[in-house]
């Protein structure tokens, strides 16, 4: 027979921005009843999630150093003509790890996994079982809308993680390495020592169409490492992605298709980087601006969450203009001079972009010179 479930707040998917925000809350307000229902029967599904220290304010940072699995001093990138260590901190977090200290930290009935959700309001929750949850309010955190309603270019990627016959000797990630072939757009090797003789390698492309030829993009993250030396014993684990990068769009009809008045987290509320497609550092942002709250209403937490995001995507048109210039005005295997120029600038500014909390000095650095795409279609893409 069909039960209905009663909580306080039900949090639906059990992914990056929905398992932060349980942990977050059990955290701030251990008496609350949290339930994190997820289609799947694991916590975060199968990802390796990276960010930059500067993505997470320092206090802010409870809330993801229980799952961090690695982190890095200094990162690396490399480009045709260009190529530097950034003295910044780098974290990954592991979707084992984060569902290891999900289970840890809630209690068992909070976690509802492989309970598929078919429709939800601010206060309910219909599952494909015929359960029914009702809650004094509902986070809607279950990936992304309706990306129709924006413009989007697309960031594409398969990863891999090697386990290597010999330790690699590489102390750092080379967090794009844009000497390799440009294919399909702006393309780049990113690689993350995840331990003595382990790599992560991911092959990337920034390209007009979010198709991915998965097999020819594996076969080049092989090739990689393969030239790169790396005798591979075993591919340990393996991932692929295709990431939106706004251009534009109308942000209010995307909040919309995430279902009218519930409250969203993560790519769900439009709280992505508009240039890199990462969730991660909003999610950690609106985990803490949540846990703050004592009002957990379904209509205050919709208020609250629309105006969260609504006011972050206002704020990224700089982001957006910048997507444009990439993917209008710079011919796709010229793409890469764009971020080449991007970095050479200082390493704070770099931090500050990838936190999309770019200054006004930032922005105007950052436009300032002779742009590497031709003025004309660089005004073009301004204007559109
Ligand atoms: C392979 C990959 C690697 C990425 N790497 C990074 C990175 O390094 N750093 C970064 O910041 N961002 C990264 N991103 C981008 C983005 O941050 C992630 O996609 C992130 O997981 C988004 O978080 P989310 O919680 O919004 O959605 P998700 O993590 O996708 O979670 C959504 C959850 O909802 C569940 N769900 C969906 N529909 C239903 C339903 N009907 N009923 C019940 N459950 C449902 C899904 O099973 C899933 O668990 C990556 C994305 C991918 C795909």
């Amino acid at each position: 027979m069909a039960a209905t479930i009663r909580c306080d707040v039900a949090i639906l998917g059990a992914g990056l921005a929905g398992a932060l925000l349980a942990l977050a809350l059990a955290e701030r307000h251990p008496g609350l009843d949290v339930r994190l229902v997820d289609a799947d029967t694991v916590v975060g599904g199968n990802h390796l999630w990276s960010f930059f220290g500067s993505d997470v304010a320092e206090a802010d940072r409870w809330i993801v150093a229980p799952v961090v699995s690695h982190a890095w001093r200094g990162y690396d990138i490399a480009f045709p003509a260009h190529a530097r260590t950034l003295d910044q901190t780098y974290y990954s977090i592991e979707s084992e790890k984060l569902d290891r200290v999900v289970r840890a930290t809630l209690p068992a009935r909070a976690l509802m996994l492989g309970r598929r959700v078919l429709a939800a309001s601010a206060t309910a929750a219909v599952l494909d079982d015929g359960d029914r949850i009702e809650a004094v309010g509902v986070v809607d955190a279950r990936g992304t809308g309706d990306l129709s309603t924006l413009e989007c270019g697309w960031q594409k990627f398969v990863g891999r993680e090697l386990r290597l016959e010999a330790p690699h000797g590489r102390p750092r990630p080379v967090v794009m390495d844009a000497t390799v072939d440009q294919i399909d757009g702006y393309r780049f090797v990113y690689c993350l020592p995840t331990g003595e003789a382990r790599m992560f390698v991911e092959d990337t492309y920034y390209s007009d169409g979010p198709d991915l030829d998965r097999v020819a993009v594996t076969a080049r993250v092989d090739a990689y490492a393969e030239a790169a030396g790396w005798h591979v014993a075993a591919v340990e684990r393996e991932e692929a992605g295709v990431l939106p990068v706004a251009m534009g769009g109308d942000f209010e009809a995307y909040w919309r298709s995430g279902g009218r008045g519930v409250a969203k987290a993560g790519m769900r509320a439009g709280l992505f980087h508009p240039t890199t497609g990462y969730s991660l550092p909003d999610a950690v942002r609106l985990a803490s601006t949540l846990a703050a709250r004592r009002d957990f209403g379904g209509w205050a937490l919709h208020e609250a969450t629309h105006a969260y995001a609504a006011k972050a995507w206002a704020a990224r048109g700089f982001y957006r203009l910048l997507d444009r210039m990439l993917f209008r005005a710079a011919e796709p295997a010229e793409r890469y001079r764009v971020l080449e120029r991007f970095y050479r600038l200082s390493p704070g500014l770099v931090g500050r972009f990838y936190a999309a909390r770019s200054t006004p000095g930032d922005k105007a650095r950052i436009l300032a010179g002779r742009p590497p795409v031709p003025i004309g279609r660089a005004l073009k893409a301004i204007w559109a």
